[in-house]
């Protein structure tokens, strides 16, 4: 070595280390000692410590080492190093013997570290690392490391347990060489995704180590050092018998435990499924197959070989059509088949099928039993609106009851001529065309009273359409045609013209305060025009908007409410009076209510004939009054019936009246004629029944 004493000297007096170069004789006194600016400070050694022993001149800290120590040193003549706590700090101290030319150790050198920061976070890493550890060994979850091939690193007892491998199987093994083959495509995808740094669950099966199948619930995560994905960890839990459980209520729920086949609710989501997945291309067939007669045949025969027959019905179904059809059994002697055909060509074999599936007799217990059924067809395609489930298998429904009426055992395709509603619904189109070309409809109008005192605030226009031939046609019918086919916008404006030509007469005879009220359809509403139509009426006949007020059913602005919004909050911006009809049949509530422009409730008369007999009812009429009244709305209670109900609602402070029991709804003339002769009594008189009665 080149450097000279001073520079070692030097360099050692700079160490924050303490160091101490120690040479002792045979009597085990101090000949020698070099002993650094960090030792003298730390341990408070002096130079003088020359010619006394290790016990008269060791730091009582230290004197433990330098006996021991020093002795260890000298016996085995190897390198010691061991640590010390003292006062919360720890030390680790190193000797190193010295020796001479001839190999005797004639120094000691001695350098003592202060490692407490090292060793504290020495300790939190290792504590740190044992919690892990534990939730590693004893999680009920199996974990295991996989590298990024998918091979196992590591694997917890539990998982162990799952997948029956030990540590050397363990080894050998890719978690992807346990999967079953059918989800192998799923489960390399999912590594893929949390290779890609994405966590991910899934479930799927394997075979475990003993050649059971299990199912596996799985999560993994990627395992990440120094942002870079060094492999993937796994959790898996076994679901093998929830999923066991799962399915068997499943199968209990979607099976028809007689002949094994799926059942009604099973085949009407495999329907749906059909109709969705072949929306673009090709068709989609029902059959819907119904034994003919089979209620008798149960009778006489009883219900267990009943059973044995529908048993062995289903056998020749499956095995004349299965590879055609998904079929399935939905109701006692009720089969339903779904299938995709090319065309509808393909289908006319169907009808020969089952009469040669129904030729041979069913043989049930040594007797021969002869069968027919009654089939229906339908047939839908891309194009066809008919897209719900239920109203595709009601079509093949309907052709199975016209096979049925034709007589037994033949098959029906559907065509829309089957579908009385539709068909009614197409006359009533054209007719009501016809009477709107003709202005045939006509209004009838049905005050609306202040329950105080009986004043007519206002009175509703109702449509009313005659037929030639049918008489009076319902608006309830009617109107839901008209917007269907688009024509509420002709029945709209008309009723509109015709009211508010009557208000603007009633207006010039001195009732000034009365207003119309107009029903409005949503499809009203969600037509832009619809704002300037009004606007344009009320200018033509010299109206106010307060001079009206619309009526919107509940139940459809609630379900329109976000394309409704915008035109009821121009509407009330305008000035108009909306209120919200037929109130509490839906399933709003008055909260909702207060964040839209309604100035009205209309309380739907359920409630009010309900009042009576249901307590229930009035304790909910009470509050939506309450409640109407603290949001400052006006309530009106629709239906009036009879001088009880009007006494209650009274009693609950409800503010208008309109019903049967005051008038039902009449003609212009009428309406003139009974109240509006006279500009100061445009009252109605209240239970003229009860004589004195009247308000
Ligand atoms: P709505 O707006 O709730 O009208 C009240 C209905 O209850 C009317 O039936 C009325 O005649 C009837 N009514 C009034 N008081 C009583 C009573 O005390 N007891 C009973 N049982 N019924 C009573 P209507 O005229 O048959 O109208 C039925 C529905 O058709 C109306 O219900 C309304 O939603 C709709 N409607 C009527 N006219 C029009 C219209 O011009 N345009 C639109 N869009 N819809 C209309
Ligand atoms: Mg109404
Ligand atoms: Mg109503």
């Amino acid at each position: 070595m080149d450097l000279n004493q001073w520079d070692i000297k030097s360099f050692a007096n700079m160490m924050s280390d303490a160091v101490f170069i120690m040479g002792v004789d045979q009597e085990e006194r101090f000949v020698y000692a070099f002993i650094n600016n960090t030792c003298k400070k730390r341990f408070g050694y002096t130079e003088d410590i020359i010619g006394k022993t290790i016990e008269e001149g060791a730091n009582p800290e230290m004197v433990d080492y330098l006996n021991h120590r020093y002795q260890e040193v000298l016996k085995t003549g190897e390198t010691v190093i061991y640590s010390d706590t003292v006062h919360g700090r720890i030390d680790e101290t190193k000797l190193d013997p010295v020796r001479n030319s001839a190999g005797d150790i004639t120094h000691i050198i001695a350098v003592t570290r202060n490692i407490t920061t090292i060793e504290n976070q020495r300790q939190a890493l290792l504590r740190s690392n044992q919690r892990y550890q534990s939730l590693f060994d004893y999680n009920k979850s199996g974990i295991f490391e996989l590298d990024k091939n998918g091979r196992f690193i590591s694997l917890n007892p539990s998982g162990t347990m799952i997948l029956g491998m030990d540590e050397k199987e363990m080894m050998q093994n890719s978690f992807h060489s346990i999967v079953c083959m059918e989800d192998l495509p799923q489960v390399s995808e999912m590594f893929q995704r949390s290779l890609d740094g994405e966590t991910v669950d899934y479930q799927t099966a394997i075979i475990d180590a003993n050649g059971d199948r299990k199912r596996l619930d799985v999560t993994h995560v990627p395992m990440i050092v120094d942002y870079e994905v060094v492999g993937v960890y796994g959790i898996a839990r076994d679901i093998t018998s929830e999923h066991r459980q799962k399915k068997q209520i499943e199968d209990l729920a979607n099976q028809d435990q007689l002949t094994g086949m799926p059942n009604r609710s099973a085949m009407k989501r495999k329907l749906k499924e059909k109709l969705r997945s072949h929306q673009k291309d090709g068709y989609v067939a029902v059959l819907v197959l119904d034994v003919d007669d089979f209620k008798l045949i149960n009778d006489s025969v009883g219900h267990d070989q009943g059973d044995e027959l529908i048993l062995e019905l289903s056998k020749r179904l499956d095995q004349a059509f299965s590879k055609r059809f998904d079929i399935g059994r939905i109701g006692g002697d009720e089969f339903m088949m779904i299938g995709h055909p090319k065309s509808r060509g393909d289908l006319t074999d169907i009808s020969g099928i089952l009469d040669h599936l129904f030729s041979e007799p069913f043989h049930i217990e040594n007797r021969n039993y002869y069968l027919k059924s009654s089939c229906g067809i339908t047939v839908v395609n891309g194009h066809n609106h008919q897209r719900i489930p239920e109203d595709v298998m009601k079509q093949a429904e309907m052709a199975m009851y016209s096979s049925k009426k034709r007589g037994r055992g033949l098959t029906t395709f559907y065509d829309e001529s089957m579908n009385e509603a539709s068909r009614r619904m197409l006359f009533l189109e054209q007719e009501l065309q016809l009477i709107l070309q003709e202005r045939g409809l006509f209004v009838h109008y049905q005050p609306i009273l202040d329950a105080r005192t009986g004043q007519i605030k206002s009175f509703e226009a109702l449509v009313r359409w005659h037929h030639r031939q049918e008489g009076a046609i319902s608006p309830s019918e009617f109107i839901p045609v008209a917007e269907e086919s688009g024509l509420i916008h002709q029945v709209g404006e008309f009723v509109l013209d015709e009211s508010l030509s009557m208000l603007t007469k009633w207006r010039k005879a001195g009732h000034q305060d009365i207003r119309i009220s107009i029903n409005i359809s949503v499809k009203q509403l969600e037509d832009r025009s619809l704002l300037t139509m009004i606007q344009q009426k009320l200018d033509h006949y010299g109206l106010l908007p307060h001079d009206i007020e619309l009526e919107i059913t509940e139940t459809v602005v609630m379900e329109n409410i976000d394309k409704v919004r915008h035109t009821l909050d121009l509407l009330q911006d305008k000035g108009i009076y909306l209120s919200i009809d037929d109130f509490g049949t839906g399933y709003s509530s008055m909260s909702s209510l207060n964040r839209l422009p309604f100035h009205t409730i209309k309380i739907d008369r359920s409630f009010i004939t309900d009042v009576m007999y249901v307590s229930k009812s009035r304790a909910i009429l009470r509050s939506m009054i309450q409640l109407a009244s603290e949001m400052g709305m006006t309530t009106i209670a629709e239906g009036v019936e009879t001088k009880e109900q009007f006494d209650i609602l009274r009693t609950e402070g409800v503010s208008e009246v309109q019903g049967f029991y005051f008038t039902k709804p009449v003609t212009a003339c009428e309406a003139e004629e009974k109240w509006l002769k006279n500009p100061e009594n445009s009252r109605v008189t209240m239970g003229v029944k009860q004589g004195k009665d009247s308000v």
